[in-house]
């Protein structure tokens, strides 16, 4: 399964932090919108997300509990 980060293009001011910070190279900017370029090469770090003060990219992630 490939994942990678939820971008919301409403919400992206274009300032280009998420791709400073990405140090797997899978993000870029194409006029002024941030494109996930390198899916296989997100490695989930989650610096995009905190990073990005809009909302407009996110790392969701599901908690799961073992029965034991
Ligand atoms: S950090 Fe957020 S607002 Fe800035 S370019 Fe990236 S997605 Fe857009
Ligand atoms: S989660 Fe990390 S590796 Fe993936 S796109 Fe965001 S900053 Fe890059």
């Amino acid at each position: 399964m490939t994942i990678k980060p939820i971008f919301d293009q409403e919400k992206c001011d274009g300032c280009g932090l998420c791709v400073t910070v990405c140090r797997c190279g899978a993000l870029e900017m194409q006029n002024n919108i941030v494109n996930i370029i390198e899916v296989a090469h997100c490695g989930w770090c989650m610096d995009c997300e905190l990073v990005c003060s809009t909302g407009a990219l996110q790392c969701p992630f599901e908690i799961v509990t073992l029965d034991t």
